[in-house]
């Protein structure tokens, strides 16, 4: 079990998730690709599952495994890429941004397909 970070993410890398972590388990690609997005990532292994970033999330992107959306199944597995190809990645630095509206997170998950 633990949390995964889903494409609701990508484009808003507010990182209001890696201030509040209290193992810094978020880490980003050191070189973003199609195939690796700009966004974050959860190692599997480091996350003690809290639950902390979730409500820290403003844009309702972080899902505890068991109950990512259908649609996000593809996170879950690309999460964990940051535990078996850690060479890809960094550590998150906390990187804050302002929060978005009610209607801009609803507009990304309608982008989404949620
Ligand atoms: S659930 Fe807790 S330990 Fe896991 S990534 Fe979120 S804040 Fe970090
Ligand atoms: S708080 Fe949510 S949207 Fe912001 S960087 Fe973390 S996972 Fe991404």
């Amino acid at each position: 079990m633990a949390h995964v970070v889903t494409r609701l993410c990508q484009e808003n890398k507010d990182t209001a998730c890696v201030a509040v972590c209290p193992v810094d388990c978020f880490y980003v690609a050191k070189s973003p690709t199609e195939d690796l997005p700009d966004r974050l990532y959860i190692s599997v292994s480091e996350c003690i599952d809290c639950g902390a970033c979730i409500e820290a999330c403003p844009w309702q992107a972080i899902y505890a495994d068991s109950d990512v959306p259908a649609q996000f199944a593809d996170d879950t597995p690309l999460n964990a890429r940051c535990d078996t190809e850690r060479d890809l990645f960094d550590k998150a630095v906390n990187e804050p941004k302002s929060p978005p509206s009610p209607e801009e997170v609803a507009a990304n998950k309608t982008k989404w397909g949620l």
